[in-house]
């Protein structure tokens, strides 16, 4: 079922859903399960499952020479949507990049989906690749996410990038794209990247999930400043638990995202991790109460890959 009619059946009651990461190649898809499992007593209408793009890392030769490598860490990000669909019967939505994406590579993964039975998409960009400072699209790629939610949407309507196909069936996703309540690393302004937002939608999106944030009333003047400009779909709040100290420094770095003072000050007083672990915890139940209260339609969890303070957090929320 798509994510709007998981809204329109909720009758305004604020839903539980999370996302996970693929396993590092290598694992098995037990130690995904694992992680699913507790949380499938929350109910959950969706999981999203994260796409993870190729990386370039430099092996070192005999001859002191260094090999550019080619790996992608963790891949399997359709394999893993079809068994959650099959495994809980919940739907499963997978993130598409233009990052590493040709139109051609778009157009076979999303015919993949179809055949699946995986109706509902999160479109996105992607970030640069590690060793690049400014993302680059594929000579036959995306340069912006946008423009790979207009190919969805085209698809939508039976149009394929070979215009002779004849008969071609329509696919019919439900199509997420990112919002994000303290604008994006790269976006000159707010109300620059609050433009391209808006025109993610008109090109076809259906709804926005945004990026983590700890204060709430990002979210809420993100939201009033969107419905300003005239983007009236869903919002859907993405909420992260701190769970080390390192986050402290990696979190605002790497997400362009502000930590409140005094959840700082808590962290700073924490004598390890579990102790970090707890505070994030509780930090993260007050923001859902609120953001509850508030009425939203869904609260998605960055679980990250461990499910045991989601599971905390949820069941005091839910
Ligand atoms: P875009 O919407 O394309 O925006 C990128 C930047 O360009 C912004 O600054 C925007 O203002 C600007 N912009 C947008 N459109 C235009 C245009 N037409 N012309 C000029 N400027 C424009 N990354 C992954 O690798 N895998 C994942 O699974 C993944 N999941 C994510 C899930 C969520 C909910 C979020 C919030 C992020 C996720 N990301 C993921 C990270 C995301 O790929 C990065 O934040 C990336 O840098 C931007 O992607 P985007 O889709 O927001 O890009």
């Amino acid at each position: 079922m798509k994510v709007l009619d998981h809204i329109k059946n909720s009758k305004d009651k604020t839903q539980f859903s999370f996302e996970i990461l693929p396993p590092l190649k290598g694992q098995d898809i037990q130690s995904t399960f694992n992680n699913i499992d507790p949380l499938i007593e929350f109910k959950p209408p969706f999981i999203d499952v994260t796409y993870h793009r190729e990386e370039y890392v430099y092996k070192e030769l005999e001859n002191g020479l260094l090999k550019k490598q080619v790996v992608k860490k963790r891949p399997g990000t359709v394999g893993i949507c079809a068994a959650i669909q099959n495994k809980y019967g919940v739907d499963a939505i997978p993130h598409i990049l233009c990052g590493g994406f040709t139109k051609e590579d778009t157009e076979n993964f999303l015919i993949d989906l179809g055949f699946l039975g995986i109706d509902n998409v999160m479109a996105l960009r992607g970030d640069a690749v590690k060793s690049e400072t400014y993302f680059t699209p594929e000579k036959e790629g995306h340069q912006y996410a946008n423009e790979l939610v207009s190919q969805i949407k085209d698809m939508n309507h039976g149009i394929y990038l070979e215009e002779e196909l004849l008969n071609s069936s329509k696919t019919n996703f439900c199509i997420g794209v990112s919002g994000y309540p303290e604008k994006h690393l790269e976006a000159p302004s707010m109300d620059s990247d609050i433009h391209f937002l808006k025109k993610k939608i008109k090109d076809g999106a259906n709804y926005i999930v945004t990026q983590m944030f700890f204060d709430n009333q990002k979210f809420f003047k993100f939201v009033d400043k969107c419905r300003a400009e005239g983007i009236t779909v869903p919002i859907i709040p993405g909420l992260k638990p701190l769970a080390t100290k390192k986050q402290l420094n990696l979190i605002p770095h790497r997400f362009n995202v502000d930590l409140p003072d005094n959840l700082i000050m808590e962290v700073v007083k924490c004598k390890d991790n579990n102790a970090v672990r707890e505070v994030g915890v509780a930090w993260c139940i007050e923001q859902s109460k609120e953001l509850l209260k508030y009425g939203v339609p869904f609260l998605h969890y960055y679980s990250m890959g461990k499910s045991s303070n989601i599971y905390q957090i949820a069941s005091k929320v839910f």
